[in-house]
């Protein structure tokens, strides 16, 4: 299990790496992406997203 990152919504700012505490998250191709091995679903992501782009 891992977070849903909506493709949509995601502007690429970086916030939601910078706020992860397992280190699960990457920009790439400009678009979040999530780990789905190490993501603990902590949801520390979810609230750290300018742009509400991620959910459980
Ligand atoms: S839910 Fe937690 S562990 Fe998973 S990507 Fe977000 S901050 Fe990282
Ligand atoms: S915080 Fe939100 S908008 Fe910014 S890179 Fe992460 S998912 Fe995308």
């Amino acid at each position: 299990m891992a977070v849903a990152i909506d493709q949509n919504k995601c502007v690429g700012c970086g916030e939601c790496v910078q706020q992860c505490p397992l280190d699960a998250l990457k920009i790439e191709d400009a678009k979040a992406a999530v780990d789905e091995g190490t993501c603990a679903e902590c949801g520390a992501c979810i609230d750290a997203c300018p742009e509400k782009a991620i959910a459980l």
